[in-house]
């Protein structure tokens, strides 16, 4: 578990002067694999549900996290945190001692069978579109997306949205999941990761993402990667960053707005190699809910 040296001194000093309860550093910066763009992921336990928010911290990059529940029920996200500010109350150094390496990791095994679950609803939304080609190809991405997230969940790394790629690149895949990465990642198309089909995605996502709290954030990554010429890394982050703001929208937004989630996602219209990729995905996510 890092130390809150790993930290700035001007964050430890807000959390000293401006946060009255539990926090813990958590995300990449916690599991020491991040990038410089990356911000600091501060969990905050309070009782008051509040909506995320990102800071400018002395020139980091902040974003606080609002933990309502029992520390017990984050196990997933708490797996690598270093507590920065603590109390007798609601202690999070008791709450990790019983959160221990096997109890994280069946909450990640949990939390992958749930996500597999996921990619097969959503090639069922595929399939069902069929008849309307970029809406089914969004789904397809989306089921893409999931059955990622959950394979690397089943191998017990927790997917980190800008590292994921590199994550998945580095998975063991000796569970027989092979195929369905490879399948994944041609549905989500990284091989075509070029400038114009960035910067097209780039701006329809971020029109997306108007009114979220990590727009600039978000942006700030995107431009990190594209400055050290990490173009499959990119195309993936923005895909992925627009997929979770669409899968949170409706059916007559995905009527209207065909064109910008065409634009975002970067979506082809070749049904015929969508379901090709979907059977390969398919076979893939049972054989994950088997294991
Ligand atoms: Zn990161």
């Amino acid at each position: 578990m890092p130390n809150s040296r790993t930290v700035p001194s001007v964050i430890e000093n807000y959390i000293r002067s401006s946060v009255n309860c539990p926090v813990a550093l958590i995300g990449c910066r916690a599991s020491g694999k991040s990038h410089d763009c990356c911000e600091y992921d501060l969990a905050l336990f309070t009782e008051e549900s509040r909506q995320s928010e990102v800071l400018d911290i002395g020139g980091h990059a902040v974003e606080l996290l609002y933990f309502s529940k029992q520390p017990r029920s984050y196990a997933v996200e708490l797996q690598e945190m270093a507590i920065m500010r603590d109390d007798n109350r609601l202690s999070l150094a008791s709450a990790a001692k019983g959160m221990t390496l096997q109890a994280g990791h069946k909450a990640l095994v949990a939390a992958g069978r749930k996500s597999l679950v996921g990619s097969l609803f959503y090639q069922q939304k595929m399939t069902d579109a069929a008849e309307n080609p970029a809406i089914a190809g969004m789904w397809a991405k989306f089921a893409a997306y999931q059955f990622l997230g959950g394979m690397l969940e089943l191998s017990g790394a927790r997917p980190m949205p800008l590292h994921e790629l590199e994550q998945v690149r580095q998975a063991d895949t000796s569970a027989g999941l092979a195929d369905g990465i490879q399948a994944a990642l041609e549905c989500i198309g990284t091989e075509r990761a070029t400038r114009p089909a960035i910067s097209r995605s780039i701006e329809a996502t971020m029109e997306l993402k108007s009114k979220d709290h990590d727009r600039d954030l978000v942006l700030s990554k995107v431009n990190h990667l594209l400055e050290r010429q990490m173009l499959s890394d990119c195309y993936f982050y923005i895909g992925r960053m627009a997929s979770e703001n669409l899968a949170r929208r409706s059916d007559s937004f995905y009527a209207r707005y065909a064109k910008l989630i065409q634009l975002s996602m970067d979506l082809t219209n070749d049904v015929q190699e969508l379901k090709k990729l979907q059977r390969r995905l398919f076979r893939a996510a049972n054989a994950g809910l088997k294991v």
